[in-house]
């Protein structure tokens, strides 16, 4: 595959897909310690045909932006917090850590190395990065390996829900994403292998993803597809669900903290589905989602409409505009959250 190069995008048309940029992040673990890592321009990977990521999927990955400021800056948001969600999953499948530090500083030198693929301001494209650990050594028995690879690269994305802004429909699964003890709080591909068949058979029949149900009673809210819900009740309160196996995300996190400050006095709850009435407003939160309004879930055969099935409700594209203005530079917002690479 040829390297692309800054003039072979249309930045206001991307989609959500992969590009060869001439740079990437790769370091390796061995003799139980990680290497110094350092940019290489090979964008394929050698791993032994008995290493226990692909037989067994020990691996863990990330997903992060960079975002270009009208200023022609460029801004990271929150890259530790990755750092940190990294090493926590990376915990769970008995891999080594990564020093967050080190994570944060990798980070910097992917973007800057591909600094001209970070799409222009106003476009609503980013420079989407995806931080890979995955065990490269040999190993038949199922155990951890002792030989592991982080690989980061970058590639220039736009919006991930086709629309942006436009709401989009949801349909509830009888498949489960995961277990209360299993993996879902672990950002592992794993949980994505066993989500492609509930998630082809909802685009199949004219949905944009899947609604997740918790895996024992089927009746509380987990995941939309691989994004967070929320929901804005009828009085104004900002609701997101708790459960030992939905991934917490980032952009949750940070959305907790922004409603907190707009008065919406936020709170993490068991969300059933049989009291979506108790909605005003719903929508999806990730790196890739952003703030998605969510137009409708259908349950059961059942579509329950939210705010409008054309438009965002107007918390919805509050809170889009408030995260969206601290992530693009035009807003400030709490302390710490925005890394400035410069021009
Ligand atoms: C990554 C991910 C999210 C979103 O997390 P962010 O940190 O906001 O990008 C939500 N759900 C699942 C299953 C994920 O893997």
């Amino acid at each position: 595959m040829s390297k692309a190069k800054p003039t072979d995008f249309d930045w206001a048309n991307l989609d959500f897909s992969y590009h060869d940029l001439p740079f990437r992040f790769r370091t390796f673990y061995r003799n139980g310690r990680w290497e110094e890592g350092k940019l290489v321009t090979d964008s394929q990977i050698s791993l032994s045909e008995a290493s226990p990521s692909i037989h067994y999927g020990q691996q863990v990955f990330e997903g992060l932006k960079a975002y270009r400021r009208p200023d022609g800056g460029i801004n990271l948001f929150r890259p530790n917090e990755n750092g940190k969600r990294m090493n926590r999953s990376a915990k769970r499948l008995l891999m080594p850590e990564f020093p967050v530090d080190r994570f944060v500083e990798a980070i910097k030198q992917v973007v800057l190395a591909n600094k001209e693929f970070v799409p222009p301001y106003g476009t609503g494209a980013t420079l989407y990065l995806r931080p890979l650990m995955i065990a490269i050594d040999s190993v038949v028995g199922v155990q951890p390996g002792k030989e592991y690879m982080l690989n980061i690269y970058a590639t220039p994305v736009g919006p991930y829900f086709k629309g942006g802004l436009t709401p989009t429909a949801f349909v509830t699964s009888q498949y489960d994403r995961a277990a209360h003890g299993g993996t879902g709080r672990a950002k592992v591909g794993g949980n994505y292998a066993a989500s492609l068949l509930p998630g082809s058979k909802a685009h199949e029949t004219g949905y944009s993803d899947v609604v997740y149900l918790d895996p024992i009673h089927h009746e509380y809210i987990e995941e939309l597809g691989s994004a967070n819900f929320f929901g804005i009740t009828k009085l104004g309160q900002f609701l997101t669900p708790k459960s030992p196996s939905i991934l917490p995300s980032i952009t949750k996190l940070s959305v907790l903290d922004l409603s907190k400050e707009m008065g919406l006095k936020p709170a993490q709850v068991q969300i059933s589905i049989n009291d979506l009435d108790l909605f005003a407003e719903a929508g999806a939160m990730g790196t890739a989602a952003v703030i998605s309004p969510v137009g409708s879930i259908t349950n059961q055969g059942e579509k329950h409409v939210f705010y409008s099935e054309t438009e965002p409700g107007p918390i919805t594209l509050k809170l889009y505009n408030r995260l969206t203005g601290i992530q693009f530079g035009t807003e400030t917002g709490p302390e710490g959250w925005v890394i400035d690479l410069g021009k």
